[in-house]
Order: C-alpha cells, then sequence, then structure tokens
C-alpha cells in the first residue's frame, strides 16, 4: 500500500486530481488562505445518500490533501423539515464512510476555539466529527441582519410571499421594488425586533437585501433574508420565530467557521453573486471563504433526491431509510458495501463541472475490487439440491482445509465438514445439458470445491417429476494429497454437509428501478422494479453461525453476502446479497 491514510483491511484511495484541488493549491501559494478548511452541510431534513458521500469525499479529502480542516455543519434552518432522528443518522453516516481515513482528516471548533483556529489539531474522531449546526449561530446571524438594516442594505417587506413572487419578475423581464423599500432605517429596526419578538403571524413580512430588482440575476432581486415561521426548531426549541434563509445563513456560517472553500453543487453557481454581497456588506473576517461548485452525482437507476427518498419511504414502497437497495449510506452499508468501496467509487468519478448521468456500473465494479480483496471467502448454497455419496460411510465426517482468500493469504485457512449427505445449487445439475455444460450431469463427474470428484448414478425424481436427490459416488482418492487427486475434471462446484449446514434467509436485491433515468418522465414509482427483492432459504458452511454484522462474505461461485443485523434473530440468520460476483444486469435484462 502506497498510502497510509487507511486501516490494513481497507484499499489505499489514490490522490486525486480535480479544478477545485487546483484551486486550492493555487490559493496556497498565492497565499490567499494559510489554511484550508472546507465543509459538508447537510440539512438534517433526510437521511445522506450516496451524492453526498461524493460530497463528504471530496471536502474531507482536500482537507487531508492540504494538512486542513473539514467541518460538518448542520445546514439546520428550516424548523419545520428537520430533526433529531436526522441528525443522528447524519453522524453516524459520515463516521462510517470515514473512519480508518479520518484520524488524519480533522475538523475542530473554529467558532469556538479560537486558539488553534484553522490548525490541524490532533483529536480522535469522535472529535472530530462533532457537528456544528447553523443554528448555534442564530444570533450572529441576527446580529449581521441588524447591521444590514443599519447601513441601508436590508428592508422589512409586507409584502405577501405571492405578492413578492410576482414582483420579481422572470428571468426576461425586471422586477419590480417592493413599495416598502424606502423604509427609514429606525423604521426597519424596530420592525425586526417586532418580528423577532413574535408580534406577527407567519407569512405577513419579511426581511429584504436591498439590492437590484432589475438585475439579470433574479438571485439578486432582493430576495428575502429572514421569515416569520412559529415553529418549534429541533435544536433552537422554540427560541425563535423567524429563522435566516439559505443564502444569508450559508455564507455567514461559513464566514464564522473560517472556511477558506465552501464547495456546492451546480445549482448554486448563480447564488455565488449573493454570497459574495452579503459577505462584502458586512465587517467579517479577512480572509473571506469563497465559493466553488462542482457538478452533482446522479447515478444510473437510481432517484437520488431527499425528498424523493422520503416519499419511497413514507408510502412503504421501501422498508426504510435504510433499505439495502436505497441509494442512502446506511442502505449501503446495511447491504454490506464497504466505506473504502463508496470512497473509491467517488474518487474514480472525479470532480467536473458537467452534469452527466454515472453509469451504475462504476459503482459495483467498486464494490467486486473491495470485496474481491477483502471479504473472506465460504461455502453456501442458495438453492439446494440434496447429494447423497453412496460410497461415504454413513457417520463418517471429514474436516477439509479450505482457503479464506486466495487474494490474501494472511487470511488463512478454515476447517468445513464433508458427510455423506451434502447440498449443491440446482444451477450446478442439468438433466439434459447444452454442449459446454462442465457442472454434475447423469453419469457425468465434477469436483466439489476442496473435497472429492463425484459422479451422478442416479436422479431421484418426486411425484410431479422434480429432482429432490442426486445419488452420487466418489472418487474417493481424488482429494488434496490423494493418489488421483490430480484427475484432471473440468467443473468445480460448491456444496454444504447438509446436516451441519445452517439455513438462513438470504434476501436477492436487485436494481430498485428498471431504467437508467427513473425520473425522466417525473414519475418515478412507476418504473419501479417489481423483483428488486427476492428471499431464499440457503443452506451455509456452519461457519457463518458466527458471521458478524459489518463483514462481507464471499459465497464461493455465487455473490457477497453480509449479515442482516436488524432482522437477524438468534438461530434465524438474515443475510444481504450485496452484490453478484459478475455483473448479469446486462445479460439478462437486455436479451436479444
Ligand atoms: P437533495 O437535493 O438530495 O435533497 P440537498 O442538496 O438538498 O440534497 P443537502 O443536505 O443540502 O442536500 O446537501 C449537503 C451537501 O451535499 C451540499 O453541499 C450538497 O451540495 C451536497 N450534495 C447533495 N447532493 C449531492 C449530489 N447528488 N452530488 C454531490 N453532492 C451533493
Ligand atoms: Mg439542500
Amino acid at each position: 500500500m502506497s498510502n497510509t491514510n487507511c486501516t490494513n483491511s481497507e484499499s489505499a484511495a489514490p490522490v486525486p486530481s480535480d479544478f477545485i484541488r487546483d484551486i486550492v493549491a493555487a490559493d496556497l501559494v498565492a497565499g490567499k488562505h494559510q489554511h484550508i478548511i472546507t465543509r459538508f452541510p447537510p440539512e438534517p431534513n433526510g437521511y445522506l445518500h450516496i451524492g453526498h458521500a461524493k460530497s463528504i469525499c471530496l471536502n474531507f479529502g482536500i482537507a487531508l490533501q492540504f494538512n486542513g480542516l473539514c467541518n460538518i455543519r448542520m445546514d439546520d434552518t428550516n424548523p419545520t423539515k428537520e430533526e433529531v432522528e436526522y441528525v443522528e443518522s447524519i453522524q453516524a453516516d459520515v463516521r462510517w464512510l470515514i473512519a480508518g481515513w479520518a484520524d488524519q482528516v480533522l475538523t475542530m471548533k473554529a467558532a469556538g476555539d479560537q486558539s488553534g483556529a484553522g490548525l490541524p489539531v490532533a483529536r480522535n474522531v469522535d472529535k472530530a466529527l462533532e457537528p456544528f449546526y447553523a443554528s448555534d449561530y442564530f444570533q450572529q446571524l441576527f446580529d449581521y441582519a441588524v447591521l444590514l438594516i443599519k447601513a441601508g442594505h436590508a428592508y422589512i417587506c409586507d409584502l405577501t410571499p405571492e405578492e413578492t413572487e410576482r414582483f420579481r419578475g422572470s428571468p426576461d423581464h425586471p422586477g419590480q421594488n417592493s413599495p416598502f423599500r424606502n423604509r427609514s432605517v429606525e423604521e426597519n429596526l424596530q420592525l425586526f425586533d417586532r418580528m423577532r419578538a413574535g408580534e406577527f403571524p407567519d407569512g405577513t413580512r419579511t426581511l429584504r437585501a436591498k439590492i437590484d430588482m432589475t438585475s439579470p440575476n433574479i438571485w439578486l432581486r432582493d430576495p428575502v433574508l429572514y421569515r416569520i415561521r412559529h415553529a418549534e426548531h429541533h435544536h433552537t426549541g422554540s427560541q425563535w420565530c423567524i429563522y435566516p434563509m439559505y443564502d444569508f445563513a450559508h455564507c455567514l456560517s461559513d464566514s464564522i467557521e473560517g472556511i477558506s472553500h465552501s464547495i456546492c453543487t451546480l445549482e448554486f453557481e448563480v447564488h455565488r453573486p449573493l454570497y459574495d454581497w452579503i459577505l462584502e456588506k458586512l465587517p467579517v473576517k479577512q480572509p473571506r471563504p469563497r465559493q466553488f461548485e462542482f457538478a452533482r452525482l446522479s447515478l444510473g437507476y437510481t432517484v437520488m433526491s431527499k425528498r424523493k427518498l422520503l416519499q419511497l419511504v413514507q408510502e412503504k414502497l421501501v422498508t426504510g431509510w435504510d433499505d439495502p437497495r436505497m441509494p442512502t449510506i446506511s442502505g449501503l452499508r446495511r447491504r454490506g458495501v464497504p466505506a473504502a468501496a463508496l470512497r473509491n467509487f467517488c474518487f474514480s468519478i472525479g470532480v467536473t463541472k458537467y452534469n452527466g448521468l454515472t453509469d451504475v456500473a462504476l459503482l459495483e465494479y467498486a464494490i467486486r475490487e473491495e470485496l474481491n480483496r477483502q471479504a473472506q471467502r465460504r461455502l453456501g448454497v442458495l438453492q439446494p439440491i440434496r447429494v447423497v455419496v453412496t460410497n461415504y460411510p454413513e457417520g463418517q465426517v471429514e474436516e477439509l482445509d479450505a482457503i479464506n482468500n486466495p487474494e490474501d493469504p494472511a487470511a488463512g485457512t478454515r476447517k468445513v465438514p464433508f458427510s455423506r449427505e451434502l447440498f449443491i445449487d440446482r444451477d450446478d445439475f442439468m438433466e439434459t445439458p447444452p454442449p459446454k455444460y462442465f457442472r454434475l450431469r447423469p453419469g457425468g463427474e465434477v469436483r466439489l470445491k476442496y473435497a472429492y470428484i463425484i459422479k451422478c448414478d442416479e436422479v431421484v425424481k418426486d411425484a410431479a417429476g422434480q429432482v429432490v436427490e442426486l445419488r452420487c459416488s466418489a472418487d474417493l482418492g481424488s482429494k488434496t494429497g490423494g493418489p488421483t487427486s490430480a484427475r484432471k475434471i473440468k467443473g468445480t462446484i460448491h456444496w454444504v454437509s447438509a446436516p451441519h449446514a445452517i439455513e438462513a434467509e438470504v434476501r436477492l436485491y436487485d436494481r430498485l428501478f428498471t431504467v437508467p433515468e427513473p425520473d425522466a418522465d417525473g414519475d418515478f414509482k412507476s418504473n419501479l422494479n417489481p423483483h428488486s427483492l427476492e428471499r431464499v432459504m440457503a443452506r451455509l458452511e456452519p461457519s457463518l453461525a458466527r458471521a458478524e454484522a459489518g463483514t462481507c462474505y464471499q459465497l464461493e461461485r455465487l455473490a457477497y453476502l453480509t449479515l442482516d443485523a436488524k432482522d437477524s434473530q438468534p438461530g434465524k440468520p438474515v443475510f444481504n446479497r450485496t452484490i453478484t460476483l459478475k455483473d448479469t444486469w446486462a445479460k439478462e435484462h437486455h436479451k436479444g
């Protein structure tokens, strides 16, 4: 490993390069900033998704690379949509994504901790991931608003929301000044105080910046800075009944925390002049933060906006935010996707200014790469069919050596029991196989992985003609070290010993949507894949009774699996299929 920023069990991330990193590097050389501080600012109105992972990897990655810091900030200025559950899930998800990578990516309480402002301070991950809250700055933001009013840059407007909208004009029609635009500073200050004191109902008044109602940029047409909302806030309770708008709160929160580079997605490019305008008009710390934009991640066969994900949850189209089919970080984690795979995916797609659809195959590739490297191998069958080895003594059990991970000799070996009664997968037997079928067939031979060569002597069927048992004989000299072990046999299949195997429900997941752009027609729910979850009762080698949640295993020749900690019960394990070993989607869905 060339990079030491991760634990031994995870692969090293490459050092990426992109236009934002180029800007950061140039700013350091030019002396624009002494210290690089980025931030990841989620609004706690939903769970984080893989698009957020891109932003986390970018912001924490830059901090790491330039010996800087990255703050997590709850962008919590909208009391009605935000909840503590979301705050907690965000913390857990960021921690999971960057732990093992994060000990060097430190954040700090820049706001309260002026002694070390901007300097990387060694802290443990817990401390590093303690979030900031924009709502902690409500008093400072209010004070800044008062300064804007005093300087004649803001006024209280009594237009209704509908009138405000109408007066704003459109991109090719200039707006119209509000009749309240020229109130005196005294009157504005008084009204702002009374707004804060709760004297007016929701929607009756706003604080607006006084910029230019004819600006070609609609965001500069006297944008609303504060609105009245008599609502309980998850963090500040009933302390406030006026709340700052995103554009006012964001640039000032960045400034308060000493952020150097405020990185957001392209939709905010048009907000940038307002970001700069507010900071220019106020006596903020120098150097001021600056905003930079990159293209958001859009992933094939996925919807990404929190609003749509919330709909899937509320309408019970999935089992929750952490349903393993969801593109949320918690869903991917529950499904068994390693954090390193997600990070490597984020690095591999790069950072650009062009919006485009990322092929979900890139994510799947990153998952398989990482799991192939780190996952221990196990034997198990998903669709069991019984095999009796007729010449193997009844009651005899052998413990055979099986390799844990051919990619990692240090992972060693384990013992798997072999006995007279086995299960193999239904797919590994065909009564009348096509040419080049090298698995088991009547009269044919196949090698059982780590064990003997067997020959199918008899096919037993039930009344309905279904194959229920294969009676086979083993070449008892053919196991490793035996006299006939070198015999060449074309096919090798997996198996488990029937009396020793554990039974487990395995959930086979497929893509949640059937088309690459589920929301292209604005009706993403009509594109849900009805076969996105199939359950089978599998038989797994006994060591998987001790499978640990958070660890992925490769069922040889089949798939990667991870224990579902939430739905498993003592003696009744449930496993999630993280991903198949090969990409079978193209084959199955684009026939002909
Ligand atoms: P959504 O539109 O999914 O609801 P959002 O942008 O409203 O997302 P926030 O909680 O405001 O979500 O986002 C936090 C940070 O994550 C922001 O800096 C935002 O730019 C970034 N982010 C959100 N979605 C994506 C995405 N798809 N790709 C890259 N970055 C994203
Ligand atoms: Mg947002």
